[in-house]
């Protein structure tokens, strides 16, 4: 059976004429950015997550800075961030040229270690950015706590947990102003790049919209510097769509996580994904542990199973982040997981016997292995 990581031909099969329909409608509106149908977008990606306000953007990374420069952070204030997460979190505080500190995660949630946090803030920080990885909530209590303390911003990235919840809250909804995705291989994706701020505060908000359009509120006069980070009709016609199915998505992916779960759990070489207490995993991607990983991945890979690794080198480790100095061990538990995490096949629609199959097949190799 060949089993590929992720699959849209299921999910958009069952879709496609509402699909064609909105992009008909872009097409006879004549209107491409920033009209209606973002709007549109906007108001109903808003409501979902029970938030003020969302603001469509051209994709994740944008958001993430936009939301940074929106609180003005940038040169001499130091943000805190997971030392495990995809490089774009750490990608948005260079970019605003602010000063990166890793804080390592909790081994079991992967997130960012709420205990570790405390001690990583000085007089200079003025933020914290705590990732939802791979779909699971941080603990938002603890991190709000900590904020409100030291008043710090608090800025989300979302990009891997749409509708995941910690204390029945969205994730998404608790910072100052937050970030997501909609990469088409996230839970909620477009058909081509494309990304939300969403923020409870008005003012937060108006200053967003202004920088995510050349810093402009009004046409031609421009009051900050702005970016080009705007989004296309099409892509939002398409979201308005897809965002009616995410809860039968995550539905789906839950019930592909159960399967696993039960599959898996007593597999003693295997450490299954972990949710805390309080928080709500959507399963962007279910991710197992494992000391045997690599040779787990290339036995998986000859019985048709394709897996991939999120992510193989941490951004401390990158070559693009050489210039700050990290070697090898500054952050061993990011580095451990880097070389233990595998993620499996999870996607909406995936049929049961296909899950079925990749349990035997690592079981199997337990089994050969011992
Ligand atoms: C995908 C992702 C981003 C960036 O989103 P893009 O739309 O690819 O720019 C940011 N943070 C995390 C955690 C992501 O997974």
């Amino acid at each position: 059976m060949d089993i590929p990581f992720v699959s849209f031909e299921r999910q958009n099969d069952l879709i496609s004429e509402e699909i064609i329909a909105s992009i008909n409608r872009v097409l006879k509106s004549n209107w491409f950015i920033l009209g209606n149908e973002v709007k549109k977008i906007e108001t109903d990606y808003a409501e979902f997550n029970s938030v003020k306000k969302a603001i469509g953007v051209a994709n994740g990374l944008d958001a993430l800075i936009i939301a940074l420069k929106t609180l003005g952070i940038g040169k001499g204030d130091e943000v805190i961030v997971p030392s495990n997460t995809y490089i774009a979190t750490w990608l948005a505080i260079s970019a605003c040229n602010a000063t990166i500190i890793p804080v390592e995660p909790n081994d079991k949630t992967y997130n960012i270690d709420v205990l570790k946090i405390e001690s990583a803030i000085t007089s200079k920080t003025k933020a914290i950015m705590p990732v939802h990885l791979y779909g699971l909530a941080c603990e938002m209590d603890s991190i709000m706590n900590i904020a409100k303390k030291y008043k710090l911003y608090v800025i989300e990235d979302n990009a891997q947990a749409h509708g995941a919840t910690f204390k029945k809250i969205m994730t998404g909804t608790f910072g100052d102003i937050n970030a997501t995705s909609f990469y088409p291989g996230k839970n909620l994706g477009a058909f081509g790049d494309a990304g939300a701020i969403t923020t409870n505060s008005a003012r937060l908000a108006k200053k967003a919209t202004v920088i995510r359009n050349y810093g402009s509120g009004k046409k031609y006069y421009n009051e900050v510097i702005g970016i080009n980070s705007r989004l296309d009709e099409l892509q939002a016609a398409i979201l308005q769509v897809k965002l009616k199915y995410l809860n039968k998505y995550t539905e789906e992916r839950r019930r592909i996580a159960t399967i696993y779960n039960d599959g898996l759990n007593n597999v003693r070489e295997i450490q299954i994904p972990f949710c805390n207490k309080n928080a709500t995993h959507v399963y962007h991607l279910y991710v197992i542990k494992t000391n045997q990983r690599n040779a787990l991945q290339q036995y998986l890979r000859n019985k048709g199973i394709q897996t991939l690794i999120h992510y193989p080198v941490p951004p401390h480790l990158q070559k693009a982040y050489k210039y700050l100095g990290y070697k090898r061990k500054d952050f061993p538990i990011a580095e451990n997981l880097s070389n233990t995490l595998l993620s499996l096949p999870i996607w909406p629609y995936m049929h049961n016997d296909e899950v079925y199959y990749i349990i035997d097949q690592i079981k199997n190799f337990y089994t050969i292995s011992k």
